[in-house]
């Protein structure tokens, strides 16, 4: 099984999974570069999942279901064409044979839901849309800051191994902020430089897995006292109060360059 980012618009990856004969694809935003991969390597398209509403995860969805059949699935609790099969936390799929998890993660939008596989070629995969970036989160169109706290902390609490297949290219962006924020983290220092160097060659940075988010990703850190520290000396956050920090971290990042 393979598994590939096809880079769409400007940051966005479209996550595409196949045997060789059989593929499937996570928020198709633009239908033509799957198309063009199906084309190319022979792949029937069987299934298309859905993480949340938004235009750059939907827009080829009604062109790739029309021209393949594959079968739709996405969140119950948003707006989104059908026909598809509409899903909620405890919910499971099978799809190529590989088993997935529903999870509902709300905050970036308020039905957003992620997809996780307990077993892929030896370590779990998470499809996590627009919920968790490396070293960073999606920002609150839809949700409050208490419940996108609770959304990452679920994915945080997934296996260590988990690979973690984040919808867009922020992670250098993402890391520049973290570093402000956590400036003694070594792990994220290393980590930082490798990154620059993938992306220097071209390369994605993801997917990443659980345990390197838990140990960069500020967003994933605010019940860390460095973390704490800095959100209470950006503007006074109470640094006993996770959701206060984490509130504190995402509007400092809004206005962040
Ligand atoms: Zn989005
Ligand atoms: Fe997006």
């Amino acid at each position: 099984m393979n598994l590939i980012p096809l880079p769409a618009f400007q940051d966005n990856y479209l996550w595409l999974l196949h045997d060789g004969q059989r593929a499937l694809v996570v928020d198709p935003g633009d239908a033509d570069p799957v198309r063009n991969f199906l084309t190319e390597r022979g792949l029937q398209l069987e299934a298309i999942l859905v993480t949340h509403h938004h235009a750059d995860h939907i827009g080829g969805l009604d062109a790739l279901r029309d021209a393949t059949g594959a079968r739709v699935y996405g969140p119950a609790r948003e707006r989104i064409p059908g026909p598809l099969q509409r899903l909620a936390e405890g919910d499971r799929i099978e799809v190529l044979g590989l088993p997935f998890e529903v999870l509902d993660v709300p905050g970036h939008t308020a039905g957003h839901i992620a997809y996780f596989c307990p077993e892929f070629e030896g370590a779990p995969l998470l499809f996590c849309g627009d919920t968790l970036f490396s070293g960073g989160c999606g920002r609150l169109f839809e949700g409050t800051p208490a419940q996108m706290l609770q959304s990452l902390e679920k994915l945080a609490t997934l296996p260590g191994a988990t690979r973690v297949c984040c919808t867009h290219e922020y992670t250098l962006s993402n890391l520049k902020f973290a570093t402000a924020v956590e400036p003694g983290n070594t792990q994220l220092s290393h980590y930082r430089q490798q990154c620059e160097q993938r992306r220097s060659q071209g390369e994605p940075t993801l997917p990443s897995s659980i345990a390197l988010e838990r140990s960069i990703n500020p967003f994933l850190r605010t019940g860390v006292a460095a973390v704490a520290r800095a959100a209470h000396d950006h503007d006074g956050a109470n640094e006993a109060d996770p959701v206060a920090v984490f509130a504190t971290l995402r509007q400092w990042k809004n206005g962040f360059r």
